[in-house]
C-alpha cells in the first residue's frame, strides 16, 4: 500500500512560508504584486483566477485582476501587458490560458517582462532552465519536485520517466528533474514500448491528460507515483491520469487528485511572485 503525498497539506506549508517572507517584505516597504489577466469568460479560467486572487489575499500578496472581454484585440492585450511590465507595485504577471481563439498566446508571452514571468514561459526563462539556472522556477513541475522531496526519496541517481513532453509541463519537468540529477526519460504518444519504459520508472510523473491512462502494470513495484492530470471521469468527477484503484496498492508514494499536484501550482506561483519582488529591489534570495 503506498502513502499518500499530500499535496494540500505541503502546499498549504509552502503558503504559510511564502505568508512570512511577504510579512518581511511589506514591513521594509516592498509588498509583492501579482496582476492577473483574464480575457474571455471561460468558466473553468475564472474559477482559477479566483482562487490565485484568494491566494494572493490569504498570504498578503497584493493582486490586480484585469477582466477583458472576449473581443479584446492582440493589440489591446499587449499594451495592457506593457503597462504592468512598467507598474512599480506589479512583480509578477499571469496571463490565464488558453486565450480565445485568434489571440497569438506565443505573442503575449513574449511581451511580458522576464523579470516579471512568474508563470516561466517565457524563452528567456526557458532557456535559463535549460541552462540548469533558472531563475522563477516553472510552477507546476516544482510543485512535483516539492511533493517528491517531501517524500525523503532522493532524485538524484533515480531513473524518473516524465509522460508528456507540452511546453507548460512535460518538457520542464523533465529539466527539473535532470537538474535535481534523476536520469530522466521523456515519453509521449510516439514513444513505442511505452509499458516497458514506464516499468523501469523509480519515479513516475504523468501529465497526458487522459483519465485512467496509467495502469497497475506500467508501475515497477515501489515506485513513486506523481500524477499532474486533471480529467473528468464518466460521472463528471475530476481525476488524474493514474488508474488510483490499481496503482495505488504498488506504488510506494503516491499522489491523490485531487489533493496531489493541483493544489501545489498556486503556491509556487506565489512563491515566484516573492521571488521576483526581492529581484526587482535588487535583493538577494
Ligand atoms: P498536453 O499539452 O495535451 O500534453 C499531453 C502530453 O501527453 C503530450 O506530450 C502527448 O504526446 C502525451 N500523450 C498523449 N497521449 C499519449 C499516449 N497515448 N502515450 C504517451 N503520451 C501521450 O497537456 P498538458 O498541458 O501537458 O497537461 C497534461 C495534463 O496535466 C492535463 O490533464 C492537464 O489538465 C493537467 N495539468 C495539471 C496542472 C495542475 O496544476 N495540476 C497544470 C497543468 C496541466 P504528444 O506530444 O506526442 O502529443
Amino acid at each position: 500500500m503506498a502513502k499518500l503525498i499530500d499535496g494540500k497539506a505541503i502546499s498549504s506549508a509552502v503558503k504559510a512560508e511564502v505568508a512570512g517572507e511577504v510579512q518581511k517584505l511589506t514591513a521594509k516597504g516592498i509588498r509583492p504584486g501579482l496582476a492577473v489577466v483574464l480575457v474571455g469568460d471561460d468558466p473553468a479560467s475564472r474559477i482559477y483566477v479566483n482562487n490565485k486572487r484568494k491566494a494572493c489575499e490569504a498570504t498578503g500578496i497584493y493582486s490586480e485582476e484585469y477582466l477583458l472581454p472576449e473581443t479584446t484585440s492582440l493589440q489591446e492585450l499587449l499594451e495592457l501587458v506593457s503597462r504592468l511590465n512598467e507598474k512599480g507595485d506589479i512583480h509578477g504577471i499571469l496571463v490565464q490560458s488558453p486565450l480565445p481563439e485568434g489571440l497569438d498566446e506565443a505573442a503575449v508571452v513574449e511581451t511580458i517582462s522576464p523579470k516579471k514571468d512568474v508563470d516561466a514561459f517565457h524563452a528567456y526563462n526557458v532557456g535559463k532552465l535549460m541552462q540548469g539556472c533558472p531563475i522563477f522556477q516553472p510552477c507546476t513541475p516544482a510543485g512535483v519536485i516539492e511533493l517528491i522531496h517531501s517524500t525523503g526519496v532522493t532524485i538524484a541517481g533515480k531513473h524518473c520517466v516524465v509522460i508528456g513532453r507540452s511546453d507548460i509541463v512535460g518538457k520542464p519537468m523533465a529539466m527539473l528533474l535532470l537538474q535535481n540529477n534523476g536520469t530522466v526519460t521523456v515519453c509521449h504518444s510516439k514513444t513505442a514500448n511505452l509499458q516497458e519504459i514506464t516499468r523501469q520508472a523509480d519515479i513516475l510523473v504523468s501529465a497526458v491528460g487522459k483519465a485512467g491512462f496509467v495502469t497497475a502494470d506500467m508501475v515497477k513495484p515501489g515506485a513513486v507515483v506523481l500524477d499532474v492530470g486533471m480529467n473528468r471521469d464518466g460521472a463528471g468527477k475530476l481525476c488524474g491520469d493514474v488508474d488510483f484503484a490499481g496503482v495505488e496498492p504498488i506504488a510506494s508514494w503516491i499522489t491523490p487528485v485531487p489533493g496531489g499536484v493541483g493544489p501545489m501550482t498556486i503556491a509556487m506561483l506565489l512563491r515566484n511572485t516573492v521571488t521576483a519582488a526581492k529581484l526587482q529591489n535588487g535583493m538577494a534570495l
